[in-house]
Order: structure tokens, then sequence, then C-alpha cells
């Protein structure tokens, strides 16, 4: 029997809210593979099923007054622990020493390895990157931050290139302006890439944060970061085998949904499931903390069979906020 994999497709600063054109680039882009998922755009705060698809609304606020943020909502994704009441307060950007010692302890690539289960990140990193961080003008994120304290080697400029990495913007262009010798690449074949390093590992996690700088006007224009998203994502499809693998795409707080503000939102956040165990997975999510549990019972926990095609998803009200 082939094996069941996951790929996770984290996306920064992406909630649900209304499908209203006039305040949502969501609604207002062109996404016909997202569209085509889910039976309409990636809105609305509520569970939604269709014949290919799952839309699980998740809590990103997790109990804790303010506004949810990065670093503490990575946290929370990564570890299935409530980070922000451990710190006692949503925090951005980076993770604290505390929000580290966390994500070491209680981190998803931490535990699958120590299951045996392979972990890949798929994101390239350049030089200028590591020359930042090495020059303190930049610290690691989350996700980052994780994959080097479980081991999980930070792809390069040469895998890259050759097709073995993805980077962050979708199409390399940054990459190039950061002195990187790589093709510029339309955003499916980005996708294409992702879907065939998902076959070589049980575990694949692609970060995407463009949104989230959409979200809060650093990038002009939100309506073309989503669209480069949703031709990525059908590159990503066209890829992976969906009896055996599971396509995850969640997000740590809202952002982008919202153009009347540019700050974060308090609006739940999506999981967009698609492909094997889509309901399992499903039926077991309620909040941001419920992802990295749920990846890990599932691809450590039990029996590929016990509940194949019995899964279903509860109704997800208690879960949903009004926007
Ligand atoms: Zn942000």
């Amino acid at each position: 029997m082939r094996e069941f994999r996951v790929l996770f497709i984290f996306v920064d600063g992406v909630g649900l809210a209304d499908p209203d054109p006039a305040i949502n680039p969501l609604a207002r882009a062109a996404t016909p593979v997202l569209r085509s998922l889910l039976d309409g755009p990636l809105a609305l705060p509520a569970p939604r099923r269709t014949a290919s698809a799952l839309l699980v609304p998740l809590d990103a606020c997790l109990g804790v007054p303010g506004l949810p943020q990065s670093a503490t909502g990575q946290v929370a994704l990564l570890t299935g622990r409530n980070a922000p009441a451990h710190i006692g307060r949503h925090l951005t950007a980076y993770p604290t020493p505390s929000l580290a010692a966390l994500l070491e302890v209680h981190g998803l690539f931490g535990a699958l390895r120590r299951s045996g289960i392979s972990v890949a990140l798929a994101n390239a990193y350049t030089p200028a990157y590591f020359d930042a961080v090495a020059a303190r003008r930049l610290r690691h994120g989350a996700i980052t931050l994780h994959a080097l304290q479980a081991g999980v080697s930070l792809r390069t400029v040469a895998d890259l290139a050759a097709g073995h990495a993805v980077y962050q913007d979708l199409t390399n262009e940054r990459a190039r302006d950061l002195g990187a010798p790589v093709p510029v690449v339309a955003p499916e074949e980005a996708g294409r890439n992702l879907g065939r390093i998902a076959g070589t590992h049980r575990f694949t996690i692609f970060e995407f944060f463009q949104s989230d700088l959409a979200g809060h006007r650093r990038l002009p224009d939100a309506g073309a970061v989503v669209e480069r998203l949703d031709r990525f994502l059908g590159g990503v499809l066209e890829h992976v085998d969906a009896a055996t693998t599971l396509v995850v795409l969640t997000s740590d707080h809202g952002n982008l949904e919202d153009e009347r503000t540019t700050a974060h939102t308090t609006n739940p956040v999506p999981a967009v499931l698609a492909g094997a165990r889509r309901d399992v997975m499903g039926g077991r999510l309620r909040s941001i903390t419920d992802v990295a549990p749920a990846c890990l019972r599932l691809l450590a926990g039990e029996a590929a069979d016990d509940d194949e095609a019995g899964g279903r998803m509860p109704t997800q009200t208690a879960a949903v906020r009004p926007p």
C-alpha cells in the first residue's frame, strides 16, 4: 500500500469573511482553482463540503484578547499549544525564547522525525537571507526556526534552480532581485515543483507570506497575490496523488480578507483540505491548535485503514465566529 502523505501549505494572514468584492480580494480575484475546489470563493466563515474538498473555519483568537499575530499563531499551528495564552498575549513577527522553547519541545517537525517520518520544508533560502540573519538584520520566523531545531535542512538557491525548492514569492522574481541565478517560473510550475517534493516526503510544508504583506498594504495589489496563489495551487493539485496525499492549506490569522483595515482581523482562518483522508482531518479541527495534533495522528498515530471512508465532519458551528 502506498504511504499516506501530508502537504501543508501555510498562507500567512488569510481569514474567512463575507465574499464582498468591495473589501475582500479573495472574492474579487480570479481564482478558478479555489472556486472549483470549493464551489465558490475562499470566503464565508462556515464549513463547506464539496465533491473534492472540505473548508473548515478555524478559530485563531484562542481566547486571548487582542488581534491574533504571526509568531504566536504559527507556534500554535506548529505545536498544537495555545501559544498566545502561554506568553499572555498575541505576539507579532518572531518567536521569543519562550516560544522557541515551546517549538523545540512540542513542535510538529520534531515529533514527526522522532516517529521516523520524513519532513521537508520546501522553501528556498538565499545567501542574502543567511547574511541578514548573521548580521542580525533578520530573525528566523517560526517555521524556519523550527526546521533548524528539528534538523530539517533548508533548501538553497541551487535547489531552487533545479526545481527542488519553491521561493516564497512563487515565481523567483524576488530571489533574482537578491542576486540568485534562478529562472523566473510561472506559479503553476512552482506548484508542480512543490507537488513533486511532496511526493518524496511524508510531510512537506511550504510557507507563503505575501498574503499578509498584501493585507498590510506592503504589496500594491492584493488581488494579484491571490491570483498567483490560486495558479500555484492549481499546479500543486495537478501533481499530488489525491489518493495518497492530503493537501492542507491554512493560515495563522486573518488580514487580507478585509481591506477596510491594514491590521490583522479576528476572523476565523480557513483550513482547505483536499485529497486523501480529508474527512478524518476535518472532523478533528476547530482551532489552529488542532492542526499539528491532527497531522501527527494521521501520519504517525493510527493505522491508515481505521476510518478510511467513515469519517464525518461534524457541524462546526461552535468554532464559527461572526465576521
Ligand atoms: Zn501580519
